[in-house]
């Protein structure tokens, strides 16, 4: 009995944990990619060439900046693979009109920093934009690109070294819908990623941007009422921390505990993201 009292009693406070988690938004830029990894979260390897316009990357920053930037503790341009986008200056810039006071950071795979312009790193510097880096298992001289933007005098960090081993996973979705979505949602890895697609806001990227799956695959994952807000309807940070802090209709979709697997490209194959 003492035991089941101590279990109730740290679920609590785990929860009370996940809900002190600073707020962080990811505007997704493209989810075209130059690598193409087995299982991307993103359903990248799947992803067409589709970029989001200026206009509606400005449309929403202006709205989430203003009913939402002094709850937020930072903004990511993400991909896919950002630095294939090709307004990342002004992207850049307009990240940081509207979210003025807090980090912003770039995620990149890093393959082609060394063919950045110099309106690039410049726009990085001026709007002190942090260039996050995950490595990868692949033939590319990550030191000599951190040593790069270092030299450009911009901010950098390693976000994670994918060919260290547990540090890639494989996370599965239920094609019957018959997960526990509170468990799923309490045991996420993918927690915190609110992602900006199109004009609306998601909790994560598994659900963002599960339309390439279904589109590549055949799958028919479906979204329903409370798995989105349209950004426009957003009227304060507390709406933004409740669609994270919540479970949303489509973490029925999502197995718990994803696995470990060793980091790998790519075959396309349904079985990469979906358990029958
Ligand atoms: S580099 Fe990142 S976004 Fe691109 S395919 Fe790999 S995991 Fe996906
Ligand atoms: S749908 Fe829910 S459980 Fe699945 S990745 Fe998103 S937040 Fe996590």
């Amino acid at each position: 009995m003492k035991n089941i009292f101590k279990r109730i009693s740290n679920v609590f406070k785990t929860i009370r944990h996940h809900r002190r988690q600073p707020l962080h938004l990811e505007f997704i830029l493209s989810d075209y990619c130059n690598l193409n990894c087995k299982g991307c979260g993103h359903y990248s390897s799947l992803a067409e060439k589709e970029f989001v316009t200026l206009e509606q990357l400005e449309r929403n920053a202006s709205h989430l900046g203003r009913v939402a930037a002094g709850g937020i503790n930072s903004v990511y341009l993400i991909g896919g693979e950002t630095l294939l986008y090709p307004h990342l200056p002004e992207a850049m810039a307009i990240l940081r009109k509207y979210f003025p006071n807090i980090s912003v950071k770039l995620f990149t795979n890093g393959l082609m920093l060394p063919r950045m312009s110099d309106e690039f790193w410049e726009s990085a510097r001026q709007y002190e934009v942090e260039i996050a880096i995950t490595r990868y298992p692949i033939a590319f001289d990550y030191d000599s690109a951190e040593n790069l933007c270092r030299s450009r005098g911009v901010k950098h960090s390693v976000y994670g070294d994918r060919g260290k081993e547990g540090s890639f996973f494989r996370f599965a979705l239920d094609p019957e819908k018959k997960q526990n979505g509170r468990i799923s949602h309490f045991k996420c890895f993918n927690r915190g990623c609110l992602s900006v697609v199109g004009d609306r806001l998601y909790p994560c990227s598994m659900s963002a941007c599960v339309d390439h799956l279904n589109k590549a695959c055949g799958t028919d994952f479906r979204h329903l009422k409370g798995d989105w807000i349209n950004v426009c309807d957003i009227r304060s940070v507390a709406e933004i921390k409740k669609l994270r802090d919540k479970p949303v209709p489509f973490c029925s979709y999502c197995k718990p505990n994803p696995q470990p697997t060793p980091y790998g490209p790519s075959r396309r194959s349904i079985s990469e993201w979906v358990d029958k």
